[in-house]
């Protein structure tokens, strides 16, 4: 799952974001509100990590703005301000929860793995299936159902198979799955998305299903089903 955090303290933001990927969430920081509201509008981040004191755009005037584009992504938002009022203030724009600085790193965690949770549930599947494989949304395990064998993929394998699943009936571009997957981090290149299709090919072989990621010429992938003994 992917966070997003909108922090202008530099150290504070690099903290959060190295105990997040201890967790397995790919994370992005956005040092002002402009930039926040650019990459929250993506509306590819479960959930935001919103300071209010920002430079550029507040905290309130972001949440408000993708509140309005309808993006859903949770968010929690936090602030040096102990005064009741911007709590209200923070709820009535959208918030899903908020944080007072200076709070714990592990309530922060606690906090976000209990509103990623409430999500999940409200989806109330375990379990994405596409032909032969299913894939375990919460583990990262993917199954093949006719032969039982199963095998675990990483966090970008992931992303990418379960976008695929969840768009199985079209071509997913190369540009959607980049962005899906490494968002705003530049240091990636499409060489990289292409080994990661491959990871996942050989582990979706390994496990015997016949499902196929099929390259489209000029378009990107779309998953199918296959006879063939390749
Ligand atoms: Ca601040």
């Amino acid at each position: 799952m992917r966070i997003l955090i909108v922090e202008d303290e530099f150290k504070l933001a690099d903290v959060i974001a190295s105990r997040l990927k201890k967790e397995h969430y790919t994370v992005d920081i956005s040092l002002d509100g402009e930039e926040g509201l650019y990459n929250a509008l993506t509306d590819i981040y479960d959930l935001i990590i919103l300071d209010v004191m920002l430079p550029k755009l507040n905290g309130f005037e972001l949440l408000r703005e993708i509140r309005n584009k309808n993006i859903n992504s949770k968010v929690i938002m936090l602030t040096a301000k102990t005064m009741l009022d911007d709590k209200l203030t923070g709820f009535d724009a959208g918030a899903d929860d908020y944080l007072t600085k200076p709070f714990h790193l592990e309530e922060l965690i606690a906090r976000i793995n209990v509103q990623l949770r409430k999500k999940s549930s409200k989806q109330n599947t375990e379990y994405i299936e596409y032909g032969d494989i299913k894939l375990n949304i919460k583990t990262s395990t993917l199954t093949c159902t006719n032969t039982n064998e199963e095998i675990d993929l990483v966090c970008k394998e992931f992303l990418l198979l379960e976008y695929l699943i969840n768009n199985s009936s079209q071509i997913v571009s190369k540009d959607i799955l980049y962005d899906k997957v490494w968002g705003f981090d530049t240091s990636a290149s499409s060489n990289n998305l292409e080994a990661y299709i491959s990871f996942i090919r050989r582990k979706i072989k390994a496990i015997g299903s016949s499902v196929k990621i099929k390259p489209i010429r000029g378009l990107g992938y779309k998953l199918e089903v296959s006879d063939e003994e390749t």
